[in-house]
């Protein structure tokens, strides 16, 4: 297996090129993170799955990966102009900080159970208004902003003249003119198509900062560029984020960016397709998000029972994230077969009888389908096909058995190679829900038992609440 056989399709290029880190082996990596002013849904979840798999694929490849990924708590404003985080402050009547890091937390909790990996530096958005208002201030001194009712805004046609705003989405500024959605402050704009980098704040918003223009508060594009500019530099390798940040969101990043430092940020854009249900995308302001939590614990309106993270996120995996994906029960089911197959073929595996000679033969076989199972990887980290290729290796697994001659070295090698491509790039803890685990449920429910034959009830209640928050529903009889 070879690093440099790696291609990624790059968004900014709509095509799949060779990667190659600008910096010798490291590798920069920026993918937008959530705002955190309510629960992410599952569609959320697939996002961040994916750069996961992204980052744990980079990493095995010996790249010394540095992943940024922000937190949004503060200017993500919704249509109305009104921000996000403290609108929900007000309504839950908590300070918005604690809106932040309450859904902060409760994010992280939800992707520890679905086994991403934390990345190496998660900036907060408030913690960098001084680097966004010195970005402001550059941007006015070359006469790419300008202020307006203390208000700040970047201006797309002097822009123009530098870069063509929008090539990232390929919209043309005809376009993005007739379809300019952000309609607070038109009248301090010079064109509505400009967008805010500074918002002066009303006496009724919570979260501002002092600012040479006002008392304000930060556009939400521009945390972005001034948190992947501190962390990675200039000029850095990779930047995603799902596909409806596009536009406007990444192509603002990339005007501020090259505004700022005259070079384009990133080197890849990737982005993520959308998770849908019934076909429609999966979205916190339409009535169709799913959460995680209300899916391992089976209590929704969408699905029969309880599902498993580990089901939920083989099931993202097996389709690319480039594809949309639609959700529906049939499907995890066909998933969560597919994963206990994973689980029996390993165990086949284990309990081959082996030798103390090697058998060149299968060896170089087992090496052949490791090369097809990485050239999938390579090929834009295509999930799909590796799943496919690891559920073809159950032919030589059947070879084996019936050729009755394996080695050590050939039964250690394939399953090492499980690992590698099961564990820790997939990240599907699939030992996680081994036999072991079926035995601990197996005494755990004796003891309940046991518990409600003594009428102990407080016990029972307790290990059945426990097992429920853990995704495991108990069925009583009686
Ligand atoms: P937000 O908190 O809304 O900024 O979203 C966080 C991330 O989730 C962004 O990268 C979005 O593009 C992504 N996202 C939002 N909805 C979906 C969806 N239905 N499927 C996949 N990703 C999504
Ligand atoms: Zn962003």
């Amino acid at each position: 297996m070879n690093s440099k056989d790696l291609h990624i399709y790059n968004s900014l290029t709509s095509s799949k090129e060779k990667f190659k880190p600008l910096k010798n082996n490291r590798v920069g990596m920026y993918v937008c993170g959530p705002t955190v002013y309510s629960e992410v849904h599952l569609g959320n979840c697939r996002t961040f799955i994916s750069f996961d798999v992204i980052f744990r694929y980079l990493s095995f490849l010996g790249y010394n990966v540095r992943y940024v990924r922000n937190i949004t708590d503060v200017g993500h404003l919704e249509d109305s102009g009104e921000d996000k985080i403290s609108k929900k402050a007000k309504i839950e009547q908590l300070e918005p900080m604690e809106i932040a890091q309450k859904y902060t937390n409760s994010f992280k909790e939800v992707l520890n159970k679905f086994n991403v990996l934390n990345p190496s530096i998660e900036p907060v958005a408030s913690g960098h208004i001084t680097e966004q208002i010195s970005i402001i201030e550059d941007l006015i001194d070359k006469d790419l902003a300008y202020e307006s009712n203390g208000s700040v805004y970047f201006d797309i046609s002097k822009y123009n003249k530098i870069d063509s705003y929008g090539k990232l989405s390929g919209r043309d500024l005809d376009k993005i003119k007739s379809n300019s959605r952000d309609l607070s402050n038109q009248d301090d704009k010079k064109n509505n198509f400009d967008f805010s980098l500074w918002k002066k704040a009303d006496d009724s918003h919570l979260m501002k900062w002092d600012s040479p223009w006002s008392k304000g508060f930060p556009g939400w594009h521009l945390e972005c560029t001034a948190m992947s500019n501190k962390y990675l530099g200039e000029e850095f390798d990779i930047h995603g984020g799902g596909i409806d940040l596009k536009f406007p969101h990444h192509d603002c990043e990339i005007a501020q960016a090259v505004g700022y430092t005259g070079k384009q940020p990133a080197k890849f854009w990737i982005h993520t397709n959308m998770l849908t249900l019934n076909n429609k995308k999966m979205s916190k302001s339409l009535d169709n998000n799913i959460l995680p939590d209300d899916l391992f614990s089976g209590e929704n309106n969408f699905f029969s029972k309880p599902y498993d993270p580990n089901v939920i996120r083989f099931f993202f995996l097996q389709a690319h994230y480039r594809n949309e994906l639609d959700i529906s029960e049939s499907a995890i089911q066909a998933s969560e077969k597919g994963l206990n197959r994973l689980m029996e073929m390993t165990s086949r595996l284990n309990d081959l009888q082996v030798s103390n000679i090697d058998n060149d033969k299968i060896f170089f076989k087992i090496k052949d389908w490791e090369k097809k199972c990485f050239d999938c990887l390579n090929d834009d980290f295509n999930t799909p096909m590796l799943i496919a290729e690891i559920f073809n290796s159950s032919k030589l697994i059947n070879e084996i058995y019936t050729e009755g001659d394996c080695g050590e070295r050939e039964k250690r090698y394939f399953l090492d190679l499980f690992d590698i491509f099961l564990n820790k790039i997939l990240g599907v803890d699939y030992n996680k829900s081994n036999s072991d685990n079926d035995s601990i449920l197996e005494i755990l429910l004796g003891i309940r038992d046991k518990a409600r034959a003594n009428k102990d009830f407080e016990l029972s209640d307790s290990i059945r609440d426990q097992l429920l928050k853990l995704g495991i529903r108990i069925n009583d009889k009686d």
